[in-house]
């Protein structure tokens, strides 16, 4: 079943709107292989249909059962604030493959597109499919990207541009904001059914506990926790952390105006129209536990079915206060993979903090600096050190190198299994905004190829790629920073 609810209030039946002359502008071979969809010589689909289906023109597709695409309803907070309805506005689904839902994102108008064209553009399909892609081998949760498909078709944004379709794949789509809308209008019968689901189809443990609703809470949670941790770790700030974005399975989920850190900014702010930060990197932590508060408020009416209303406040309270520590546990193991320490000592975590904060004061690239760590031998003086030069404190830098120095010493794992292992954790390529912005502005003119070449670089994120040097370095000075808006 690709969707647990049936029924006017939960679903309409939608079919996708066609688009004219579709053609391929990306294709992802890993995601193919795990829908076990067979390709041709040229890496395409096997069955030219698929360029069809994914376009949203034609359901026919011989070997599989396309009869009743959808759109969901789903509500949610947007930057704090209650926003009502929203749901599936311009992604339909169209079925499940192999477990994996796949959905059309900007596929044409819904019942709950409101004000929208029901469209996404170019630009902003291939940013979605490049990050998905990327994420996932960064060992991410998040859903994938299949492909993008591209039409001529006009497309107002800020300019005209023109329209695209990100066929997607994830396990479910359902969000906080499935909860958030039967909450709403209270009606029970509807949050059990979207429970029963979860806990059927992906959180089946939940079953072997005395409150498995209370379970599914903590559970999705603590995924969320854990999710959060490391977007940090890698430097990935989402930019829209509205309920109605994050995923009932702790999944990374709609990308819109994302963003990778170059220089590093605790509050660096990815999301041109996020004014006041709410956004920024180093509030997505709490950000993520406030969304998890408003699924607990979603949730209570499931709990109270066995508990008085007080007694299922307490209990969702203190399931919400798992969210911090589970948060921390994960955050503090990701940084100290970072730094390469394997045993653990209390002290770490001032000296992982020492280092971000002189990243921030001197705005170090932040890929660049983790990875460089790995270049580290125990027995190195600090002043041969080369990545002491991207500090403007060089005395800060240098105190803190030689404790850290003074803390590798203390670990026994030899330089070259600890580099090894730190080159694992510490990406060498991840999508910077300058790089998906050179691919999108090839791609307006159709030429297709740097999107590929980028999508081969971002699979291997963890490799030393010699020929692909270029793709691993901070935008050069003379470009503008580019600021990405919620316009997609
Ligand atoms: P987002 O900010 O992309 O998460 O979208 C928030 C809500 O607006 C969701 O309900 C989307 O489906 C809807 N939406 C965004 N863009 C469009 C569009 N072009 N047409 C219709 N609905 C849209
Ligand atoms: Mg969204």
């Amino acid at each position: 079943m690709a969707f647990p609810l049936q029924g006017d209030d939960a679903v309409r039946y939608t079919s996708p709107t066609p688009i004219p002359n579709p053609y391929w502008v990306a294709f992802s071979k890993s995601c193919a292989e795990l829908i076990g969809l067979p390709l041709a010589n040229n890496n395409l689909p096997f069955d030219a249909k698929w360029l069809e289906l994914l376009a949203g023109n034609s359901l026919e597709i011989a070997s599989y059962q396309f009869t009743t695409p959808l759109a969901s309803a789903y509500s949610g907070h947007q930057f704090g604030v209650w926003a009502g309805q929203l749901g599936d506005g311009r992604a339909i689904l169209l079925g499940d493959i192999k477990g994996q839902e796949l959905q059309l994102k900007g596929a044409g108008k819904t019942e709950y597109s409101r004000m929208g064209d029901g469209r996404a553009v170019l630009r902003s399909s291939i940013r979605e499919f490049l990050c998905s892609e990327a994420m996932h081998a960064l060992g991410i949760p998040t859903s994938r990207a299949l492909a993008v498909v591209g039409s001529k078709l006009p497309v107002m944004r800020e300019t005209m541009e023109t329209a695209a379709v990100c066929a997607r794949l994830a396990p479910s789509f359902i969000r906080v904001g499935h909860f958030e809308h039967f909450a709403s209008l209270q009606n029970t019968d509807r949050l059990k059914e979207l429970a029963d689901y979860l806990i059927a189809q992906h959180y089946p443990d939940c079953l072997n506990t005395s409150e498995p609703y209370l379970e599914l809470f903590k559970r999705i949670s603590n995924r969320n926790a854990q999710l959060v941790a490391q977007w940090q770790a890698v430097g990935f700030c989402h930019g829209v952390l509205n309920s109605d974005n994050i995923s009932a399975l702790g999944i990374t989920i709609d990308y819109g105006p994302f963003g990778f850190l170059d220089q590093f900014e605790f509050d660096y702010i990815c999301n041109h129209s996020d004014h006041a930060g709410r956004y920024a990197y180093h509030r997505q932590p709490q950000i993520m536990h406030w969304n998890m508060a408003c699924l607990a408020s979603a949730m209570l009416p499931l709990i109270e079915l066995s508990y008085s209303g007080e007694e299922a406040q307490t209990l969702l309270k203190s399931a919400l206060e798992e969210f911090p520590l589970t948060y921390a546990t994960a955050w503090q193991k990701g940084f100290r993979d970072k730094l390469g320490l394997y045993t653990s000592e209390e002290a770490d975590i001032g000296l992982i903090e020492r280092l971000l904060q002189l990243m921030h004061d001197s705005r170090v690239d932040y890929t660049t600096l983790f990875r460089s760590l790995g270049n580290i031998d125990k027995s190195t003086l600090v002043t041969d050190i080369s990545l002491r030069d991207h500090f403007i404190d060089r005395e800060g830098i240098d105190v803190w190198l030689q404790d850290y120095l003074a803390r590798l010493a203390s670990e026994s794992l030899d330089d070259q299994t600890r580099r090894m292992l730190m080159n694992k954790v510490n990406p060498k390529y991840v999508l910077r905004n300058h790089l998906a912005q050179q691919a999108i502005e090839l791609a307006q003119q159709d030429d297709f190829s740097e999107v590929l070449k980028l999508l081969n670089i971002l699979s291997k994120p963890f490799d030393e790629q010699p020929e692909n040097e270029g793709y691993s370095k901070p935008p050069a000075d003379h470009l503008p920073s580019i600021s990405v808006s919620c316009s997609s």
